[in-house]
């Protein structure tokens, strides 16, 4: 399934677990895997914690300060820094499927990670 995101900031991480749950009961696959993959180079995905909410502010944090936006880059358009992260946290995430269930840790949740928006995004979810 191809999906749209609209991000609303310039930076900006959205949890996305639900639309992955919805997409698995969707499929009436019980045993196997959801691929997540988001198709842009300034855009990723990633595995965290979403039961506070102060540990995505706190990952962005400490990516800015890893990977200020101006830093000397040698790429034209000026998002040398967008590109960094967005390699950091992965273009797809692969997650196991048991029972009908995604096989999450307790406080883990699935994030689309925005590093150049706002914009509006895809995210294309398989389930095999
Ligand atoms: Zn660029």
């Amino acid at each position: 399934m191809d999906y749209l995101v609209k991000t609303t900031k310039n930076e900006q991480f959205i949890d996305i677990t639900s639309l992955v749950d919805e997409t698995v009961a969707k499929s009436g696959i019980k045993d196997g895997m959801a691929v997540v993959f988001v198709p842009h180079t300034t855009a990723g995905v990633t595995i965290n914690e979403n039961a506070d909410p102060d540990v995505v502010t706190d990952i962005l944090s400490g990516l800015n300060k890893a990977f200020p936006e101006k830093n000397g880059y040698l790429h034209m358009e000026g998002n040398s820094h967008a590109h960094i992260k967005a390699s950091l946290m992965g273009s797809s995430c692969n997650i196991i499927i048991e029972h009908g269930k995604l096989k999450l840790g307790t406080w883990q949740g699935i994030y689309f990670c925005e590093f150049d928006g706002p914009r509006n995004r895809k995210v294309y979810i398989k389930v095999i």
